[in-house]
């Protein structure tokens, strides 16, 4: 059985101690076990990182910048591979996968441009003789926690612009899901890499919390459960570090009366079962605005039904649910909606699967008649499930929407362009679709919810991603002048 190892200062460091199982969602079977790492690896990982900073953030940008663009070529070229690796362990089937790799990829490319984003203003003669100027510089070595469900991109929202602002980086990736990592691990090193740049740390808890209270990591950025991402906030802040934290979601799709029905129906469907709803910008909840209500779930309902559930390897539309405890959580959840009165218009739970073995699956599943008061509805499912809520207005509908304690991503369907205005503006959700169900932001702007879906002030990517990677300065000179000697001790005015 495959030991899926750590990478430390560009070298496999095979784990000794505990392990645990690496599973194909979509068989069932166990296909290799992870080291879950102690203290000492996650130190001998930040060990590498401090000392590879000492050179990695006094190499130029010129020669730093080589590196992205080789990465992103290799990227390019191996993306099959990538998107192979992630079916295997997640799940999700291989078109979407390839999409995860992509939307990874625009931030490698997004950052190749960080001479232009490191640029600094420069005021001359502010005060006489006197100029000024700006500049952002490294922070050291910074620590990324993430999820199960984007083995890749997530990763890369964080780590291709902390190593081209010159920071290095230890990966703590989802044990559920170890070995992209490693593959993107391998990939800096052909990319020429420096080793200690870019180390991965397998583990769980213990290596997460290593990584908090370690007095040498300067920053962490984690993507995860929102009570995780509440500590991780807590712990790594109250050990000095900046930390933005990612977290949970319950989206919504407000769906008015004039919307193009045939149009909703088909992005409820993709947005709400792609990758079997474990995405964090996942339609969850669509809700229907007056009469629109009956003629939408029929349009849902009836492509939820023609969607075929299996093997992501053989051409389906969805693939299986992470673990067996994830598809036992989505199925009970059903089973809850159904009991608090909500119809169960589309059954998951019934059905067949083109798989082999014991896969974790769940169909897509349609629910109607859904309250705020249900567990269905205040839970972050994150399987295929469908939630219909039905309102009277637009007010009803975006006051359930704000009163909602996450605030991700959100979308209005509608044929308005006053009424989708007003909803840009009134809803308090960070990431808003107009007829465009998934609004994850492009790479050069920055992706991050409001509320219980971020913990800090700072956004992925984007230009908050390279200001969350650097720190800034700004430098006042005087060159000598003879005519500015003499002594003067009040405190500087400008002249
Ligand atoms: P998770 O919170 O269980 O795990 C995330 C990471 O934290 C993993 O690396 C895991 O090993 C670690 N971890 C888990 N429990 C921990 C603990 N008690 N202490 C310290 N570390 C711990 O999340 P998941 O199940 O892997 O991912 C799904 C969740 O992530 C969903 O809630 C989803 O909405 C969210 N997510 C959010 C975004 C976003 O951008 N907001 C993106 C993707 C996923």
């Amino acid at each position: 059985m495959t030991v899926v190892p750590h990478w430390i200062s560009g070298t496999e460091l095979p784990p000794a101690g505990r392990t645990a199982p690496v599973t194909d969602p979509a068989t069932g079977a166990e296909t290799a076990r992870v080291g879950l790492a102690d203290r000492a690896v996650a130190d001998a990982a930040v060990k590498a990182a401090t000392s590879a900073f000492a050179e990695w953030s006094e190499t130029s940008l010129a020669r730093r910048t080589t590196v992205l663009f080789r990465f992103r070529e290799l990227l390019n070229e191996r993306s099959d591979e990538l998107a192979a690796i992630i079916t295997a362990e997640h799940g999700k089937v291989l078109d979407d996968a390839r999409g995860e790799v992509a939307r990874g990829r625009e931030v490698v490319e997004f950052a190749c441009g960080m001479p232009h984003l490191l640029k600094g203003g420069f005021t001359e003669n502010a005060s006489t003789a006197v100029d000024v100027h700006s500049l952002r510089q490294p922070l050291g070595p910074v620590a990324i926690i993430s999820p199960f469900n984007f083995p890749a991109m997530v990763p890369m929202w964080f780590f291709p612009i902390a190593i081209a602002a010159g920071n290095t980086v230890v990966l703590k990736p989802s044990e559920k899901v170890p070995s992209a990592a490693l593959w993107l691990a391998r990939l800096w090193q052909e990319a020429g890499l420096p080793d200690g740049v870019f180390n991965v740390v397998n583990g769980d808890k213990e290596a997460v919390d290593a990584l908090l209270e370690h007095p040498d990591v300067a920053a962490v950025s984690f993507v995860g459960s929102t009570p995780v991402a509440a500590y991780v906030h807590e712990t790594a802040s109250r050990h000095g570090k900046r930390v933005q934290a990612l977290g949970g979601a319950k989206n919504h799709m407000l769906v008015l009366p004039d919307a193009d029905l045939d149009l909703a129906a088909d992005q409820a469907v993709n947005a709400g079962f792609g990758s079997a709803g474990q995405r964090c910008m996942a339609i969850s909840v669509v809700v229907a605005v007056g009469d629109v209500a009956d003629p939408l779930v029929e349009r849902i309902a009836e492509r939820a039904r023609g969607l075929r559930t299996g093997d992501g390897r053989r051409g389906c539309d969805m693939g299986p649910l992470v673990s067996a405890a994830a598809r036992d959580r989505v199925a009970s959840s059903i089973a809850a909606g159904a009991a608090a009165g909500a119809r169960v218009v589309v059954d998951g739970r019934e059905g067949s699967y083109d798989a082999d073995g014991e896969g974790f699956f769940v169909g897509p599943t349609l629910l109607d008649g859904v309250e705020p008061g249900m567990s269905v509805y205040a839970d972050e499912i994150f399987g295929p499930v469908l939630s219909v809520v039905r309102v009277a207005s637009y007010e009803e509908g975006i006051a359930l929407i704000n009163a909602n304690p996450y605030g991700n991503g959100t979308a209005i369907f509608t044929a308005d362009g006053g009424a989708a205005r007003r909803f840009c503006r009134e809803v308090q959700v960070g990431m808003v679709g107009v007829n465009v169900p998934v609004p994850v932001p492009m790479a050069y702007y920055s992706f991050g919810g409001w509320k219980s879906s971020l913990f800090g002030d700072v956004h992925a990517h984007g230009t908050e991603g390279v200001h969350f990677f650097t720190r800034a300065k700004v430098v006042t000179t005087r060159w000598s002048e003879p005519s500015r000697r003499g002594l003067e001790l009040g405190f500087p005015v400008n002249t």
